[in-house]
């Protein structure tokens, strides 16, 4: 099994408003912010407001409202940057390199000869 969430971790208290991050988008269910350590330009997560760790203990309706929030923003992040391409990755577990323990999905755009930063 995998740890309990823990509702210390940095996402889950931008959620509840404890720290401040550079909003981009919000539902019901979602919401998307800048990476405070950007990848490339626009780097954006979106999280869902509801609690998981990751991948490997979220309930299917967590990710039935949170895809269309990732798909929106990765069209806009696409758009709003002139991005070439935009990958979608998200990490599970220290093992992994997940790092914050709210699960995320990192909509990162990729440029054409721009290195990603690591
Ligand atoms: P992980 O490795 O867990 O998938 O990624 C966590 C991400 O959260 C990293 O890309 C990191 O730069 C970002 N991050 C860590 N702390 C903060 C924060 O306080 N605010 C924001 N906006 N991003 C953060």
């Amino acid at each position: 099994g995998i740890p309990p969430y823990d509702t210390n971790n940095i996402f889950s208290r931008i959620l509840r408003g404890e720290l401040p991050c550079h909003m981009v988008y919000e539902d019901e269910h979602s919401m998307a912010f800048m990476d405070l350590m950007p990848q490339s330009e626009g780097h954006t997560l979106v999280i869902p407001k509801a609690p998981s760790r990751n991948l490997l203990d979220a309930d299917p309706t967590t990710f039935m409202w949170l895809m269309p929030a990732v798909q929106k923003i990765a069209k806009a992040v696409k758009r709003a940057f002139h991005a070439d391409g935009i990958r979608v990755v998200q990490f599970n577990e220290p093992g992994a390199g997940q790092t914050v323990f709210h699960l995320h999905f990192h909509v990162i755009p990729v440029y054409e000869g721009v290195e990603l930063k690591p």
